[in-house]
């Protein structure tokens, strides 16, 4: 890295952290699999809290099992400034979705410690509960409900395939902390995570400069025609649901490409009944996602493709029942946030670029109650949730180094009255 600044994080350190931390939960293919509140998880905190307390940080598990490890500023009316990510994996995960961000955090500590630097405000390192939502079926659960998204009895009611809940399995780690899980005032937050997709690594730049995060629309849809054999069913007598879900699921397609590069439109899931090869399919069932950095365009995709996908059904004389099951909204970061982010990449000469984040993210739950910012680097192939997740040393240290100099201007900035 060239670039003016002689306050470096020491990038062989964080990549031993990093190594070392996917030797916990190791799967033979060289992914992890540290699923959330496990007995892996239980070992991938256990090694997080003895790391923070070792460069003299103090930590403090809340009621989800949220951990922050706080390092005292110099002025004690200053509002702490967070940054983090998770240690949960998918059930076959990368090495670097989440871990990134949380060990490159630890570097920022320990390289402050090593300078010898005091900060104005307090900082704070954050591993949040249940970033992926794998097991219990609810994905960014600990930032949730420490935002206020979800309520926390509900939460802890919440239960995995073995019908073992998520107040129970807090418990069984030793994770359901004495602090509420509930947001309090702090004066930022960063979270430096891999892009997870394709476009820094296509175009050569080693930080994204995330402005934020895509609005989402999920729906169930059911379409019903009628079953009958596959033999004796004329062209005119035939109401064949599989057919019908086909044009619906091109009509995605084509709504998603009149976007341009910004939409996305998925069908990723279908049942078929009865899924017999001489039947004639009488009820197809699908799940249908979109998502634009837009909220403007995500209404509008919503709402053509319900009244497309209707009109097509009619035309095929099947019955078509979509439900709406959620709704994002499109999250903007923290302009001076972001700003921290872009001036960092600058000041350490890396080739940067705006994106948008294509998944969900702690810190977009963060960001309704903390002014956020997030920062993006290259993955190998644009892959994660995949054994085979990779990225190179020097694409870490780069967003290291970014998170280090974001923090630490936020943290000294000239204080605001506000
Ligand atoms: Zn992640």
């Amino acid at each position: 890295m060239s670039g003016s600044t002689n306050q470096r994080i020491d990038p062989r350190r964080l990549w031993d952290e990093l190594m070392r931390m996917a030797e916990i939960g190791a799967t033979p293919k060289g992914g992890v699999r540290r699923l959330a509140l496990s007995d892996v998880d239980r070992a991938g905190r256990e090694r997080f809290r003895l790391l923070c307390e070792a460069a003299g940080l103090s930590v403090r598990v809340d009621a989800m099992g949220n951990m922050f490890a706080r390092r005292a500023g110099r002025d004690p009316a200053r509002l702490p400034v967070l940054f983090g990510s998770h240690l949960d994996s998918q059930p076959s995960g990368g090495k670097f979705d989440g871990a990134l961000g949380v060990l490159a955090g630890l570097e920022v500590m320990r390289t402050l410690n090593d300078l010898g630097i005091e900060t104005e405000a307090p900082l704070e390192l954050v591993n949040w509960t249940d970033e992926e939502g794998s097991r219990f079926g609810h994905s960014l659960m600990g930032s949730g409900v420490w935002a206020g998204v979800y309520p926390l009895e509900k939460t802890y009611a919440l239960s995995d395939t073995e019908g073992v809940s998520v107040g129970a399995a807090l418990e069984e780690i030793g994770y359901r902390g004495p602090v509420p899980a509930e947001a309090f005032p702090a004066d930022a937050y960063f979270e430096l995570h891999i892009e997870q997709g394709p476009i820094l690594e296509a175009e050569e730049k080693a930080i994204g400069i995330v402005t934020g995060a895509q609005a989402q629309i999920w729906y169930d849809a059911v379409l019903t025609g009628r079953e009958s054999h596959a033999g004796t069913t004329p062209p005119s007598r035939r109401r064949d649901a599989l057919t019908g879900a086909a044009r619906i699921i091109l009509l995605v397609e084509r709504l998603m490409r009149g976007e341009g590069e910004d939409g996305r439109g998925t069908v990723g899931q279908i049942q078929v009944y009865p899924n017999s090869r001489n039947v004639i399919p009488g009820e197809v069932r699908f799940a249908v996602e979109f998502r634009h950095p837009d909220e403007a365009a995500i209404g509008r995709l919503g709402e053509a493709f319900s009244r497309e996908a209707a009109a097509l059904a009619a035309s095929d004389g099947l019955a078509f029942a979509l439900t709406e099951l959620f709704r994002i909204p499109a999250q903007p970061f923290d302009a001076a946030c972001v700003d921290l982010v872009r001036k960092g990449a600058a000041k350490l000469g890396l080739p940067a670029r705006e994106i948008v984040s294509g998944a969900g993210h702690d810190a977009v739950y963060v960001a309704q109650r903390v002014p956020t910012a997030m920062i993006f680097t290259p993955c190998k192939d644009g892959l994660s949730h995949n054994e085979a997740e990779s990225m190179r040393p020097e694409e870490a240290e780069a967003g290291c180094q970014v998170l280090f100099e974001a923090v630490l201007a936020r943290a000294n900035r000239a204080h605001l009255a506000s």
